[in-house]
């Protein structure tokens, strides 16, 4: 026999589980969306692998999901045919590694008030097994390893053990989870309830997933529908004839033969293959939250063919909420996943097939024009994947667009507030479609108390005779509305818009100009403000001179220079920065970040 050792989790992954079982109590069925999709991941990468080495998937060919409940035993066995995992993958993949920051995490679940729903953002679905299980025990077979492997852990232990499995039952390939459930768990162990949630949460898995469940539940259902309807037209026709309803013969037998089987209960052809115009509108969502672990609907979707020298479909969502794992630019977002001819290629491509500006957009992309052993090197070298990238950029934009114009406004301040910075990131950085994406911006203005104001709506209501578009950067809409720099212009009736992110002036410096308008900063020197300044000033030069040599002298070199200016209303002075420099409020930024 074997020997079995005994592991203590990392102490990350030991918080995580004790938030877990503690913090999340609504939703816990999700625990079986986690480990179908875990099971769904490894059967795609079995067949991925088996692209090229056809061994892999020698002696269990068939890439199906296998659910099972035990009333008596109390257990629920979800067991895939996918790649299965090696002694050492086991060891770091379950116990090991916490993928996210436990402490995002512990705030999200705060947040959520215990809603089990967030754990399919987080990359630690498999622990959510131990909201409902109080022993979890993994039975697992790599095609790498001629061993098949024993994970167990019981809740609260802080342990799992691992061991070599020696029972004789041996899957040939695959992995398969056994639920000890909990005792105020235990109404799970029931077929009928598995296959509601499957329905609800596991609809659109592309691999089979077939439960084992009782035909004769199933017959009963229809013979109770059977006899319902007979009653039905029996009591109208007593109605008709105005006699008594009678009591018709029911269709259900009473020795209903027991024949358990293992039954398809998701429906697994991808959803990108049906005609857009067949899908229902909550089909998408569904399919959005279940492809991409999300638990808001998305607020935006397209799905499209592109036809053609190169041929692929899509489907692109934009999410209800920005995710909780806040942009980390350096990491990858996996919002894309790729496929080739229906078979899943990749989640990591995104750089590839979408510049990082839009890394929030998610969705499939599905093509028939690239090889199934495509690798980053290919791709970055293909024609069709730069057609692909152009292509969903115009989609991504269009969707953009779409929630910009769309009546009410509701849809796209929800859209602002989660993505607003990465479409600041894409005037800087996609030069192409700059021009479409200032159309986008929004900012504070002089001119509203709430609401932003979009580029457009500023320039379609400027002054007669205003040229360029006026814009002060502060830390908040507070200080830019107080400061000396913007008093004349508003009580003038001018426009100003506050730009109060970081980012902002980066943004306009790019942009330079919107239309035939200069975007200008009202803190710099030389602002022209007023037609008949130029004389006045002149005159006022004149009679001043002496205190503006007395103020640059007693100043010295905390200044460069001394001028009038006609700009102010009530401040006898304002501090600007010359026309090339940085302004105070860049200075102000630098200072901070190199600190
Ligand atoms: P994620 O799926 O986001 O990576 P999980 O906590 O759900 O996070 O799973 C952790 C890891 O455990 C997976 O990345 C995978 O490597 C491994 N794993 C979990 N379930 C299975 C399975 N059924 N077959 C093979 N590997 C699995
Ligand atoms: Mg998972």
């Amino acid at each position: 026999a074997s020997k079995e050792e005994t592991f203590t989790y990392q102490a990350e992954v030991d918080r995580l589980m004790d938030m877990i079982v503690n913090s999340l109590y609504s939703n816990r069925e999700v625990f079986l969306r986690e480990l179908i999709s875990n099971a769904s991941d490894a059967l795609d990468k079995v067949r991925f692998v088996g692209l090229t080495d056809a061994k892999a998937l020698e002696g269990r060919e068939q890439l199906e999901i296998l659910i099972k409940a035990d009333k008596e035993a109390n257990t629920i066995t979800i067991e895939d045919a996918g790649i299965g995992m090696t002694r050492e993958q086991l060891l770091s993949n379950l116990g090991t590694i916490a993928r996210s920051g436990t402490r995002k995490f512990m705030e999200a679940v705060k947040e959520a008030k215990g809603d089990a729903n967030l754990i399919g953002q987080f990359g630690v679905g498999f622990y959510s097994a131990f909201l409902v299980a109080d022993r979890v025990t993994v039975y697992t077979k790599s095609h790498e390893e001629a061993q098949q492997w024993v994970w167990e852990s019981n809740v609260g232990s802080h342990q799992y053990t691992i061991k070599e499995d020696d029972s004789g039952d041996n899957m040939v390939r695959g992995t398969r989870v056994v639920l000890h459930l909990k005792e105020d768990a235990q109404e799970l162990a029931d077929p009928i309830r598995l296959a509601k949630l499957i329905k609800q949460y596991s609809q659109f898995i592309q691999f089979p997933i077939k439960l084992y469940s009782s035909r004769k539940e199933a017959k009963q259902v229809v013979d109770e529908a059977a006899t319902a309807k007979r009653q039905e037209e029996a009591d109208k026709i007593a109605k008709d004839k105005e006699e008594e309803p009678i009591k018709v013969e029911p269709v259900m037998k009473t020795d209903y033969e027991d024949v358990w089987d293992w039954r398809v209960e998701n429906d697994n052809k991808p959803l990108w293959t049906r005609s857009p115009k067949e899908v229902a509108e909550a089909d998408y969502n569904d399919f959005f939250k279940q492809t991409f672990g999300e638990f808001l609907d998305p607020i935006a979707h397209v799905h499209f063919n592109v036809e053609g020298t190169i041929e692929f479909t899509s489907m692109l969502f934009i999410p209800g909420m920005a995710p909780f794992e806040q942009q980390n630019w350096a990491a990858k977002s996996r919002s894309i996943k790729l496929y080739v001819r229906r078979v899943f290629i990749s989640d990591e491509f995104d750089e590839d097939l979408m510049p990082r500006y839009l890394s929030f957009v998610k969705g499939i992309v599905d093509s028939s024009d690239l090889p199934l052993n495509v690798s980053r090197e290919i791709l970055q070298e293909s024609r069709i994947v730069r057609v692909i990238r152009k292509q969903l950029i115009r989609r991504s934009l269009e969707m953009i667009d779409g929630l910009a114009n769309k009546e009410g406004g509701e849809d796209y301040k929800t859209f602002w507030e989660s993505f607003g910075r990465n479409i600041k990131v894409g005037v800087i950085e996609d030069t192409e479609n700059r021009e479409r994406l200032a159309k986008l911006l929004r900012f504070h203005s002089s001119k509203n108390e709430t609401d932003m104001v979009g580029l457009q709506e500023y320039v379609g209501r400027m002054e007669e005779g205003q040229k360029a578009i006026y814009f002060m950067a502060a830390d908040s809409v507070e200080v830019a509305r107080a400061a000396p720099f913007v008093e004349k212009l508003v009580a003038e009736g001018t426009e100003v818009l506050y730009l109060t992110e970081a980012i902002d002036e980066a943004v306009v410096t790019n942009l330079a100009k919107f239309g035939d308008h200069d975007l200008v900063d009202v803190t710099k020197e030389g602002l022209d403000v007023g037609e008949d300044a130029g004389k006045k000033l002149e005159e006022a030069n004149k009679q001043l001179a002496g205190l503006l040599v007395f103020l640059k002298e007693s100043l010295s070199d905390r200044v460069e220079k001394v001028t009038l200016t006609s700009r102010l209303l009530d401040s006898p002075c304002a501090l600007v920065t010359s026309k090339f420099g940085w302004s105070a409020n860049m200075e102000r930024i630098m200072k901070a970040q190199s600190m």
